[in-house]
C-alpha cells in the first residue's frame, strides 16, 4: 500500500477516478451484452418460452438506457475513489488477510452484507416510490416498462448516489475481506443483470425450493416495472413477502408451477 501515490491528492485522484470509470463501464458492457447476446441471440431459441412478454424494447428507451448507465457508472467511480481513499487512510474494515477473522466469517460477513444492502435498498425503493420523489429520482429507472439486460443500471444520478453508497458505508462498520467485497460487487452486477433480463434464467425446480422461492429474478421484478406497486425486494423476497407488497400475480404464477 505504501509503493501507491495518495489518492487524495487531485493527479492521482482524477488517474484512479478515470481508470475505475473505465472498468465500470466496460463491466457493464460485458456482463450486460453476454446476457443479452446469449440469451437474446446465441440461445434465442432454447429461452423462447421463458420470456417474459413479446413487447419488444424500442431503440428510444435502449439509447435512454445507455446514457443513464454512462452516468451511473460515472457516480459509482467518483464513490469507488473515495472509498478508496477512505481505506488507504484507515476508516474501512476492509482486511487482506483472509484469515484475521477466520474461513467461516468470509462467507457469514458476505451475507451479511447483503442482508444489510436488502434491508437498505427494500426501503430506500419505497421511499423512492413516493408520488414526488418518484418524479424527480426513480422514474428514469421505471422508463423501461420492458426491461432488458441494458436496463440493470439505468438510474437517475440521484438514484445511482443512494445505491452506490450502501456498501462503502457498510464496511465502515462491518469488517470485510477485499475478496468478499469484491465477490458482493459482481453478485450486484449480476443480479441485476438477471433481474432485468425478461427472461425467468432459473429453473421452475428451483424458484419451488426453499431457497429458490426466497431469491429474486426477473419474473419477480419484471413485475414491479409492470405493476410498480408490488415487488420492491433486490436480491431476497422476504421483505416484499412481511410486508405484503408482493404481487399477488406473481404468488399465482409460483402457485402454477407447483407440481
Ligand atoms: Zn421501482
Ligand atoms: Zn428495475
Amino acid at each position: 500500500m505504501n509503493k501507491l501515490p495518495d489518492f487524495s491528492s487531485p493527479v492521482p485522484f482524477l488517474v484512479l477516478n478515470i481508470f475505475l470509470f473505465l472498468v465500470i463501464i466496460t463491466r457493464y458492457f460485458v456482463v450486460a451484452g453476454l446476457f443479452q447476446l446469449f440469451f437474446y441471440n446465441w440461445f434465442k431459441a432454447n429461452w423462447a418460452e421463458k420470456k417474459l412478454s413479446s413487447a419488444t424494447v424500442s431503440k428510444k428507451q435502449f439509447y435512454g438506457e445507455l446514457k443513464w448507465s454512462l452516468s451511473s457508472s460515472l457516480i459509482f467511480s467518483i464513490v469507488s475513489t473515495i472509498t478508496i481513499i477512505f481505506w488507504q487512510q484507515g476508516y474501512t474494515k476492509v482486511y487482506t488477510n483472509a484469515l484475521d477473522y477466520g474461513v467461516v466469517y468470509l462467507p457469514v460477513s458476505l451475507l451479511v452484507s447483503m442482508l444489510i444492502h436488502e434491508t437498505y435498498y427494500y426501503f430506500l425503493h419505497r421511499w423512492m416510490h413516493q408520488p414526488n420523489v418518484f418524479k424527480l429520482v426513480h422514474k428514469a429507472h421505471h422508463a423501461s416498462k420492458t426491461t432488458s439486460a441494458w436496463t440493470a443500471f439505468s438510474f437517475h444520478p440521484i438514484e445511482g448516489f443512494l445505491q452506490a453508497i450502501v456498501l462503502p458505508v457498510t464496511i465502515l462498520v462491518l469488517p470485510m475481506h477485499i475478496y468478499v467485497l469484491l465477490v458482493q460487487l459482481t453478485i450486484m452486477t449480476v443480479s441485476s443483470v438477471i433481474n432485468h433480463l425478461e427472461i425467468e434464467v432459473y429453473p421452475t425446480w428451483f424458484q419451488n425450493t426453499f431457497l429458490g422461492k426466497w431469491i429474486i429474478g426477473a419474473s419477480h421484478h419484471s413485475l414491479h416495472h409492470k405493476q410498480v406497486k408490488y415487488n420492491f425486494g433486490l436480491y431476497f423476497t422476504f421483505w416484499d413477502k412481511w410486508i405484503k407488497t408482493e404481487s399477488p400475480t406473481f404468488t399465482a404464477v409460483s402457485n402454477k408451477q407447483k407440481p
